[in-house]
C-alpha cells in the first residue's frame, strides 16, 4: 500500500497541483475546482452557491484525469483548488465528519477509536471537520448523514448528471482555512458491511443525545 501523502511531496511543494499529481498516481481521479481569494470564489460569480467547492471546467463538471501531464495543463494558474472524484472510477469513498448536527461530536465519541479511522489517510478540512478517505470496491451511493447526523457518506453520484466529489488538500476554504493532510498513512479499504457496522455504531449515539 502507499503512503500520502508528505513522503511524496517536497517541502516547497504543499499545493494543490502537487498533491493532485501524487493522488492520481494512485488511481484517484482529479481536476481543478475554482479557488477562493478573499472569501469570494474564483468564479467571481456573486450567486455562487458552492463557493470553492466546483469544479473548474464548468462545462464539464466530471472531466477528469490520472495523467501526470494533462493534470499539468489543467491547472494553468496557480490559484486553484483541487476536486477529487469518489465513486467507482477511483475506487474511493470518504466519509465526512462535519461540525454540523453534532457530526464531530459522534465521531469522537463513537468512531475515533476505530482502527478503521486511526489507520487510514486523512484530510482537516478548510472548515474544521475531517475527510476520512477509503478504498472501496463497491458500489456505494453518496449520502448526507449516510453515517450519522453530520456524517456524510460521499462515494458514486446518485443521480446521472451529478458527479460526486471532495475538495482536496492544499485547497482553500471559503472561511480562509485550508485543507491539510493529517500524518501520512495509506488509504485502506472499506466494505459495505464496515459501513453499515460503523454507522450503527455512530446513529445508536446519535439517538441518544
Ligand atoms: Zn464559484
Amino acid at each position: 500500500m502507499d503512503i500520502i501523502f508528505e513522503q511524496q511531496l517536497k517541502p516547497a511543494a504543499r499545493d494543490t497541483l502537487s498533491a493532485a499529481l501524487v493522488m492520481a498516481e494512485q488511481g484517484i481521479f482529479v481536476s481543478p475546482g475554482f479557488g477562493v481569494e478573499n472569501t469570494v470564489c474564483g468564479c467571481k460569480n456573486s450567486t455562487c452557491f458552492r463557493p470553492g467547492k466546483h469544479p473548474f471546467i464548468q462545462e464539464r463538471p466530471d472531466y477528469a484525469s490520472l495523467d501526470q501531464n494533462e493534470i499539468i495543463e489543467m491547472w494553468d494558474r496557480s490559484d486553484l483548488n483541487l476536486i477529487v472524484h469518489t465513486g467507482r472510477r477511483s475506487n474511493l469513498l470518504v466519509i465526512d465528519i462535519d461540525h454540523r448536527d453534532g457530526g464531530f461530536e459522534t465521531y469522537l465519541d463513537e468512531l475515533a477509536g476505530l482502527a478503521l479511522f486511526q489507520s487510514t489517510f486523512a484530510v482537516a478540512t478548510g472548515s474544521g471537520g475531517i475527510h476520512f478517505y477509503f478504498r472501496c470496491f463497491e458500489k456505494v451511493g453518496s449520502r448526507k448523514d449516510g453515517i450519522a447526523p453530520g456524517i456524510d457518506i460521499c462515494c458514486d453520484a446518485t443521480k446521472r448528471e451529478n458527479i460526486s466529489y471532495v475538495v482536496g488538500p492544499y485547497s482553500k476554504h471559503i472561511s480562509g482555512g485550508v485543507y491539510k493532510p493529517l500524518e501520512p498513512k495509506p488509504i485502506i479499504t472499506i466494505t459495505s458491511n464496515d459501513i453499515e457496522r460503523i454507522s450503527a455504531k455512530a446513529k445508536k449515539r446519535a439517538t441518544r443525545r
